[in-house]
């Protein structure tokens, strides 16, 4: 079978190279693809962004599935264009996007199907959202309402923070559109768990859980980023956790989905926080998640075409998914001073070493090395039995890093 993968960044690269593991799979077709996905047995890339074009392409090549990376061609619809010719696509339609693309439509969701969640209120006023941050205890939450790239997201610890934020969403347009509405929520302490499943039409099949770490600095310190590595399974999701997220956030929104005709195939990502109290849903991601992705592709034992087989005829069973023992860990190298401003071009070579997966971000690759297009630049995945993984991806960067290179020295660790 011949695939499409659309999206350039590492989650790209670490699901083609699953695929390309299948008997099945013949080639794979990634547009636009990075210098890593440009290596790979089977890959090609494809420089096409156009959905219509994307469509024809994946018709005239006879493309049995296409699978979506990043959110906004979700968003955009990319599903619905490939759907009116009865292509085979990974991903939500236009209406059901909406479950990750607006965060007011997805708190009004988990309120109507008593999913556990923040309590919230959703304000479209600036006036009526100063007047309810003005009595408020803090810390708050405060969240734009349509996607900002992982920025839409401020916690005030004052009255003047909420002030300050709402008038830069509300008022000066910070995040254009996606700002103009907001959701403020009460803050809930906790470890944070990605729970990333497939849902098939009829079940949703989690995935194991996995954690990633968004902060720059060690300690969970610094500013957000796109995510400097994940482990999984993680280490805080317990047997109790994991019954919590079942009843109340997972069969909840099944059922939600049901009742609101939001069928689809393709990948739920619940972003949830953990305490005492159990588990409660801060997001939908309706794709699979960077870095996330890295170790669950390396921990994932199943053929993974099966998985979206199954899923697109919509009889996957708890079977068809199964993990390897031990822990995956991934962490992610950046160019130096990213998030902020970066080095540009940075170079690494000598991707070689058994038992270490890597995965190229959005990149070229010229004679011999692979050069960095953006800020986050190369995920090195290793899996092991136990505490062993540190010291083979640890020990890998440590062969290949040079001074324009920034990562965490702690990821799976806090
Ligand atoms: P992503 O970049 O993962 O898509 P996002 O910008 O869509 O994120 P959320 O995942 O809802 O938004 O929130 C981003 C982060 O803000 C969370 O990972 C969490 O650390 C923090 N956060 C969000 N809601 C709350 C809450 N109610 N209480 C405490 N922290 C929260």
């Amino acid at each position: 079978m011949k695939i499409l993968i659309i999206g350039e960044g590492a989650r790209e690269h670490a699901i083609s190279k699953k695929l390309a593991k299948s008997d099945r799979v013949d080639k794979i077709f990634i547009a636009p693809g990075n210098g890593g996905t440009s290596r790979e047995n089977k890959c090609v890339n494809i420089p096409v962004t156009d959905f219509y074009e994307l469509r024809d392409f994946a018709e005239s090549e006879g493309v049995g599935i296409t699978i979506v990376g990043p959110e906004v061609p979700l968003m955009e619809g990319i599903v619905d264009i490939f759907h009116e010719k009865g292509l085979k696509i990974i991903g939500p339609d236009r209406k059901s996007s909406l479950l990750e693309g607006s965060k007011a439509f997805s708190k009004e969701f988990m309120k109507k199907y008593g999913i556990k969640t923040a309590a919230y209120e959703t304000f479209t006023d600036f006036d009526k959202a100063l007047q309810y941050v003005k009595g408020h205890e803090y810390p708050l939450v405060i969240k734009a309402d349509g996607l900002a790239q992982g920025k839409g997201v401020e916690i005030p610890f004052t009255y003047e923070d909420a002030r300050r934020i709402l008038e830069s969403f509300m008022l000066e347009g910070k995040f254009k559109d996606a700002g103009k509405t907001v959701v403020i929520e009460e803050f809930i302490t906790g470890k944070e768990a990605s729970i990333i499943s497939i849902f098939d039409g009829k079940s949703i099949h989690p995935f194991i859980s996995a954690m990633d770490h968004k902060k720059i600095g060690e300690g969970e310190t610094g500013l957000n980023t796109g995510g400097m590595g994940s482990l999984c399974p993680n280490p805080y999701y317990s047997e109790a956790v994991e019954k919590d997220f079942n009843e109340n956030i997972l069969a909840r929104t099944l059922q939600g989905l049901v009742a609101e005709n939001l069928i689809f195939t393709g990948i739920i990502f619940f972003g949830v926080i953990m305490n005492e109290k159990g588990a409660y849903l801060l997001e939908y991601n309706l794709r699979f998640g960077d870095p996330e992705t890295q170790s669950l592709m390396e921990h994932l034992d199943s053929d993974l075409l099966t998985i979206f087989e199954k899923a697109l005829d919509g009889t996957l069973a708890e079977g068809d998914i199964s993990f390897k023992d031990g822990k995956t860990l991934c962490v992610v190298l950046a160019a130096k001073g990213y998030p902020e401003t970066y080095v540009k071009n940075v170079e690494v070579s000598d991707l070689e070493d058994e038992g270490v997966s890597f995965y190229l971000y959005s990149s070229d690759y010229r004679d011999g090395k692979f050069i960095s297009k953006g800020g986050r630049f190369l995920s090195v995945v290793a899996h092991g039995k136990g505490d062993e993984v540190f010291d083979k991806v640890y020990g890998n960067i440590r062969k290949i890093e040079n001074e324009n290179v920034c990562y965490r020295r702690d990821i799976g660790r806090v």
